[in-house]
């Protein structure tokens, strides 16, 4: 088979992990976990929830990975809002006629807690994606104390895209 027509969904898997270090603010899904004690360390502000959804996202339109558009020794990307990285890829995607319609997200760290900015995130990657927030699912989920000495999270990312309509 050739080809596919145009109007079929396809599904894209992101995931993406980010250890935590003090100091660092707690950003995940583009808000900010105030209180928490430590953040995710990385070139960018290491937000894992949206460069795993941006990852989901390219890898099903079949466009270059996160790190190949965005290299990590790049300074253009140093310390920039990982938001602007999710808003290039909903760009390119809308560049060939794509949109995202679904997203499952799981979440798992032992700091911060998820559930308490659980619904946060959710109407916030929904406004980012204009999307109706219940096409946007999120869990957080504990390590299970596996790695307690290296603190990490780590997050997987589903979404099914297709035509715009
Ligand atoms: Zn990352």
């Amino acid at each position: 088979m050739t080809s596919l027509p145009d109007s079929l969904p396809r599904i894209g898997l992101g995931t993406d992990r980010h250890r935590l270090v003090p100091d660092r603010a707690c950003w995940l899904g583009g808000v900010l976990f105030g209180d928490c004690p430590v953040g995710p360390d990385g070139h960018s502000d290491g937000d894992a929830v949206l460069h795993a959804l941006t990852d989901a996202l390219l890898g099903a339109a079949g466009l270059e990975d996160l790190g190949t558009l965005f290299p990590d020794t790049d300074p253009t990307w140093q310390g920039v809002a990982s938001e602007s990285f999710l808003q290039a890829a909903i760009e390119r995607l809308a560049a060939i006629g794509l949109h995202c319609w679904s997203v499952d997200l799981v979440v798992q760290c032992d700091q911060p807690k998820i559930a308490p900015q659980r619904d946060n995130i959710r109407r916030h990657l929904a406004d980012l994606l204009a999307l109706p927030v219940d096409r946007v699912n999120l869990k957080g989920k504990t390590r299970e104390g596996v790695d307690a000495e290296i603190k990490a999270v780590d997050v997987t990312a589903v979404v099914l895209i297709g035509p715009t309509v």
